[in-house]
């Protein structure tokens, strides 16, 4: 099976992982046997935290990059990002030696915010919702002549994010559900047409946050809608989708078996858990999978062999401290 779009299937995404390996990590998959037995499944965890920018984002933005001319290399990238899309943009364009603008929301923690700085990029500050911030940042890239690279909405960054599936089934074919973290759907669109081009059974649920769940929301009504922004733990997974969306949106419909809401109070606890019985630092967003493995209600949506993607690990630890405090046995 491929996708609706030529540029995104499993052939491409085979490509992708080729191309990027000298610049990403190998991640381990971690057999989480202790949240095995408090859920009574077989459960893996891949690592993403691991990549040297600590998250996923560092697959796609690395396939984005490379996969550019070198005219356009020249002149620089532009880019949106609640903050791991723009740290892994910073990274690979310091390696290759590219400009890179990154603009950022008010909602973006400080810990992310001084990483990209310390990788070498610009930053813009963008007080203003996603759909604004987008124009003024694609505005931007074309008085300059420089390339947007969406941190979701881009063949090569959707690629890039389903090499991940790529690396779970080859090391455990038999896995029969996986748990994704799920924004603006770069991440599942890419695992899931790998997945499902290799296993086409495979079941994708896809975890966000109970407010402003941009994807969640948007397939309800089976079309693009606005979502409300609140504070959210997960801060990696806040935002909305553009209208101009082309990509995830219809691929996360076809794709999407279910998609489990957390609450704050259950991202909160999940990243306890991880802390004390898994012993992972993980941001909220990078601890939903496990929130969603626990949640009492949703046991009957798993199979029996699972896999989730711990996605990221960039919080700011006193935040991570505060959650393993209030959950003192998670
Ligand atoms: C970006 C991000 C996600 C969500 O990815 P999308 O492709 O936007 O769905 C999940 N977790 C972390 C840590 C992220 O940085």
């Amino acid at each position: 099976m491929s996708s609706e779009f030529d540029t995104i299937n499993l052939e491409t995404i085979r490509q992708a992982h080729k191309r990027i390996a000298p610049l990403i990590a190998r991640t381990p998959l971690k057999p989480a046997y202790t949240l095995g037995k408090s859920t009574g499944k077989e459960i893996y965890l891949k690592l993403e935290t691991t990549q040297p920018t600590g998250a996923f984002k560092l697959r796609g933005a690395a396939n984005a990059l490379l996969s550019l001319p070198q005219s356009v290399r020249d002149r620089g990238v532009v880019t949106l990002s609640s903050g791991n899309h723009g740290k892994a943009m910073a990274y690979v364009a310091g390696k290759l030696g590219i400009r890179a603008v990154i603009g950022l929301s008010d909602q973006v923690p400080e810990v992310k915010v001084q990483a990209i700085r310390d990788l070498g990029a610009e930053v813009q500050a963008l007080a203003m919702d996603q759909f604004e911030a987008t124009k003024s940042l694609r505005a931007f890239a074309a008085s300059h002549g420089m390339a947007y690279i969406s941190p979701f909405d881009h063949p090569d960054v959707i690629c890039g994010q389903g090499t991940i599936a790529l690396e779970i089934l080859e090391e455990q074919p038999d896995i029969d559900t996986l748990l994704i973290p799920l924004s603006g759907g770069g991440l599942l669109a890419g695992m899931g047409v790998a997945a499902r081009a290799l296993k086409p059974g495979i079941r994708i649920i896809g975890v966000s946050q109970e407010d402003g769940a941009c994807m969640h929301e948007s397939m309800k009504a089976g079309k693009l809608v606005p979502v409300i922004e609140k504070p959210s733990l997960a801060d990696a997974l806040l935002g909305g989708l553009p209208e101009d969306n082309q990509y995830t949106f219809p691929l996360c419909r076809d794709l999407i078996d279910h998609t489990i809401l957390l609450s704050e109070k259950e991202i909160g606890h999940a990243m306890a858990y991880g802390f004390r019985r898994e012993r992972l630092v993980l941001e909220g967003g990078g601890a939903v999978v496990i929130g969603a493995a626990l949640h009492p209600d949703h046991g009957h949506l798993l199979g029996e062999k699972v896999a989730g993607v711990c996605s990221g690990d960039n919080v700011d630890i006193g935040v991570l401290l505060d959650q393993v405090a209030a959950f003192p046995d998670p």
